[in-house]
């Protein structure tokens, strides 16, 4: 099975990806497009950069948002600034004929009262650096009880730049019954530690390095 048409895509996200020119998808996308879309469950995966994971967990999330609910249904963590805004510009790309969809971003060194106003106007997906997160959780600016995926991107960077206390403090105000989507390079003791803490009976995939 080597074609988008075959992971079960809305038809969006399926004119959005013609529009990208993805032809197949990759092996991390394969494997995890299905479970994500067809079940509801904790994931673990495990992928090297540059293996297409962020379309891995954007394309399934996107299709599970309800837009007829303004409410903030999912939260991404990354560890930098830059991976925020690249997430977040890549989500609007596959989002481009979901009409009404809002992402996001969150990120230390930039006005907190401008991000907070984008919140205000309606945020599906938030997708956020840690520290600013708690920050913005702390000042009541973002509203993530309700959410019903948290993703964890790069979670073995985001642990290695000392995120652990964050991460912790943020996962448990959301939801229990909230799915985690865990995606990480490596698994360091740090991510086993994340992962036993906040899910449950997780699904485990792993594909090899892109040049492997
Ligand atoms: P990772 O998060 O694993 O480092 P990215 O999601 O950033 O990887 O994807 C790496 C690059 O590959 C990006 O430029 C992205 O647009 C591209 N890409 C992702 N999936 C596909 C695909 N199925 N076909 C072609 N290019 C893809
Ligand atoms: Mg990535």
């Amino acid at each position: 099975m080597n074609n988008f048409e075959q992971l079960g895509l809305s038809d969006s996200l399926q004119r959005a990806i013609v529009d990208l020119g993805f032809e197949n998808p990759t092996e991390i996308q394969q494997k995890a497009i299905p479970i994500l879309l067809e079940q509801e469950t904790d994931l673990v995966a495990l992928a090297q950069t540059g293996t297409g994971k962020t379309a891995a967990f954007g394309f399934p999330l996107i299709q599970k948002m309800d837009l007829s609910q303004r409410a903030t249904q999912a939260l991404i963590l990354a560890p930098t600034r830059e991976l925020c805004l690249q997430i977040t510009n890549e989500l609007k790309n596959y989002a481009k004929y979901d009409n009404g969809l809002r992402v996001v971003a969150i990120y230390g060194g930039a006005s907190i009262s401008e991000q907070a106003r984008e919140i205000k106007k309606g945020a599906h997906i938030v997708v956020a650096t840690p520290g600013r997160m708690q920050d913005m959780i702390n000042r009541g600016y973002v509203d993530i009880s309700q959410i019903n995926y948290c993703v964890l991107d790069e979670a073995d960077e985001m642990l290695n730049m000392g995120f652990y206390d964050d991460i912790v403090s943020i996962l448990s105000t959301t939801p229990d019954e909230k799915r985690t989507w865990l995606f990480s390079a490596t698994m360091p003791a740090e991510v086993a530690r994340i992962a036993k803490k906040f899910m449950e009976e997780p699904i485990e995939i792993t594909v090899g390095a892109k040049n492997s």
